[in-house]
């Protein structure tokens, strides 16, 4: 299928209104063809060779020598900020005296060459239809931009609206609390919009992230967890939590086609003018499409994913149960009492992440975090209950344990 068609399709899958913002690329395409005509037409006025096809194996690309001529396109930004494109041909040529003019506007630079007179000329060639082109293409990048800020303040105004209904139903006294925090579980796995932190991959695209939510999506349904939310203002929740999913989905989409559509008309102008744009077209316009999006997948994780807390976020990393009974060292990392005492028996007295020396030595029950001892207990009760039971077994053990060795060397327990 030819860009232009493709991306027309692309663009029916966008909502009605947003159909302004998508770059009219055959629209652009027409512009070229009139741009190669006022080209060829100028410069057969002036007597000036077409600029020769940069791509061509061995050939010369405009700016470069070629003959007598030498063609230098540039596009400038005026002190307004108007972009125009401009050609300029400097014409090197033995002439007799008087020297010839080719156009009005040439400036003469005149050199004397040995055994005749050699004259530089140097004709600046403004084309219409180049100008215009430049002006539509830069008109809807910007209207595109005008467009990502409006919608942006309008979602992310919806994401904090929907983060203070979320937070009402899942307080860890609600029933639906647990349900919230294994669906947004769900969610982070699934990867749909930002690959795990350290990633260097980069942000999913828009095909990517729309076929992740659907799986994630699924998942949720087939596991019945919409169905285990009790409070209808969870139901409301849940369908505003997919539609922002699904709106951030299509304005990757746009981004996207966007990105793509002046990419490759700007390969297309280049190609068929042989006027090279595209080396100078990206630091005319300072607009870094993607950063948009990811400030929305941003504002998902920050106001609503990333403010149910997650057992994982609270792991020991010893025994990468939950840290019940949160001994805080002096290094500020955080450890079961449990693993901390097995630590000291173990005679291992620095801090196992960071190896800050006798951190482990010096901790005593002052280092107990009564703050994250009591926000485990009220929002982890379950994953609490079943570490003090784990821990009870295995303090039970350890006395067995202890009871077979002091047998073993022939004293009397005292427990017996
Ligand atoms: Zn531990
Ligand atoms: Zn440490």
């Amino acid at each position: 299928m030819k860009f232009g068609k493709a991306i027309e399709t692309s663009a029916r899958e966008l909502p009605e209104e947003w159909q302004p913002y998508v770059i009219q690329y055959k629209l652009l395409k027409k512009n070229i063809k009139q741009i190669v005509c006022e080209l060829e037409s100028t410069f057969q006025r002036l007597n000036i060779a077409l600029p020769a096809d940069p791509d061509e194996a061995g050939g010369p690309g405009p700016g470069a020598d070629k003959g007598p001529e030498t063609i230098a396109y540039s596009i400038e930004k005026d002190s307004d900020g108007v972009v125009h494109p401009v050609i300029r041909v400097k014409v090197r040529r033995q002439t007799p005296p008087p020297a010839q003019d080719l156009a009005a506007d040439a400036a003469p630079d005149g050199a004397a060459g040995p055994g005749g007179h050699e004259e530089t000329q140097v004709t600046t060639v403004r084309l219409e239809a180049d100008q215009l082109f430049f002006d539509q293409l830069l008109e809807y990048i910007g209207r595109m931009h005008q467009f990502g800020q409006r919608y942006s303040g309008a979602y992310c105004a919806n994401v904090s609206h929907l983060g203070v209904e979320l937070a009402a139903v899942t307080s860890p006294y609600k029933h639906d609390y647990e349900v919230w925090r294994e669906i947004f579980r769900l969610y982070m796995d699934a990867e749909v919009w930002a690959h795990s932190e350290g990633d260097a991959r980069p942000m999913s695209t828009s095909e990517e992230g729309h076929r992740r939510f659907a799986k994630f999506a699924q998942h949720i349904e087939t596991i019945g967890l919409a169905q285990r939310l009790r409070d209808p203002m969870s139901a409301r929740v849940l369908m505003g939590f997919y539609k922002l999913n699904l709106d951030l989905a299509h304005m990757r989409l746009l981004q996207e086609m966007n990105d793509q559509a002046t990419r490759k008309i700007i390969k297309k102008h280049d190609k068929r003018t042989h006027l090279v744009a595209k080396a100078q077209f990206p630091q005319l316009i300072a607009i870094d499409t993607a950063t948009l999006t990811r400030a929305l997948a941003q504002a998902i994780h920050n106001n609503l994913v990333g403010v149910v807390p997650q057992v994982d976020d609270h792991l020991c990393p010893m025994c990468l149960s939950i840290a019940w009974k949160p001994l805080r060292l002096e290094c500020r990392h955080v450890f079961c009492s449990r693993c901390i005492v097995k630590a000291s028996r173990s005679r291992i007295f620095d801090c196992p992440v960071c190896r800050a020396r006798g951190a482990v030595y010096r901790a005593s029950v002052a280092n107990l975090d009564y703050a994250l001892l009591n926000f485990l207990k009220l929002y982890f009760p379950r994953e609490i209950r079943e570490r003090q039971r784990d821990i009870q077994q295995d303090i039970s053990d350890d006395d067995s344990r202890a009871v077979v060795a002091a047998q073993a060397q022939g004293h009397h327990c005292i427990v017996m």
